[in-house]
């Protein structure tokens, strides 16, 4: 199977976005990158593919290539210089929504798109700017309910204190699934201070 997503690292082993397992296949077959193995060990294609992969790691998904069938990398480093990590979150609907998970920060809602809406803790009608500290996704009963209310006038506060995101939501994995562990040490390195950090630190 093809799904499943890889993480793509820079020649300076930072994580610049997050392809799927097809993408990091074409690197791989162009020589434009090398796959990681679970001991951070690089491997160009031919030497990936006849490498053995008797693996313990059952998360690991297969491709079926015409020399026999080969595990797809988690992890992929370019081998050209291929960007940096953006410093900053741009401030759009899309990132709100992946900061939040697609969950109403109210009820806890999970939802689609259609079924969330984008809530100014300070209402806009009084004040209340479109900052990253002041929005916060809800469901669509939650944010009707609380209409132009501050959240101290109807009780109601985000289960978490909205923020800018630490990570870039590129390297958010789409949906519920958690970072393959693999990932673990590229992420840390990449740990994007948040506002008041990076204000905090002139
Ligand atoms: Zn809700």
């Amino acid at each position: 199977m093809l799904g499943g997503n890889v993480l793509v690292l820079n020649r300076l082993w930072q994580a610049v976005h997050i392809t799927t397992a097809r993408g990091a296949v074409c690197l791989l077959y162009a020589g434009r990158a090398k796959a990681l193995d679970g001991d951070y060990a690089t491997y160009d294609w031919d030497a990936w593919v006849i490498r053995p992969n008797g693996s313990s790691d059952d998360s690991e998904s297969y491709v079926q290539g015409v020399s026999g069938r080969f595990v797809v990398p988690r992890v992929v480093q370019l081998l050209q210089f291929g960007g940096v990590p953006r410093s900053r979150v741009k401030f759009t609907r899309a990132n709100i929504y992946l900061r939040d998970r697609y969950r109403c920060q109210y009820c806890g809602h999970h939802g689609k798109k259609s079924e969330l809406n984008i809530d100014h803790l300070v209402p806009r009608s009084r004040g209340g700017g479109s900052t990253w500290e002041n929005v916060v996704v809800a469901c669509i009963p939650c944010n009707r309910r609380k209409a132009n209310r501050l959240p101290e006038e109807i009780g109601m506060f985000p289960q978490r204190r909205p923020a800018r995101p630490r990570w870039h939501p590129a390297l958010t994995p789409t949906g519920e699934a958690p970072p393959h562990p693999q990932w673990q040490p590229f992420l840390e390195t990449t740990y994007w201070p948040s506002g008041s950090e990076r204000e905090g630190a002139r």
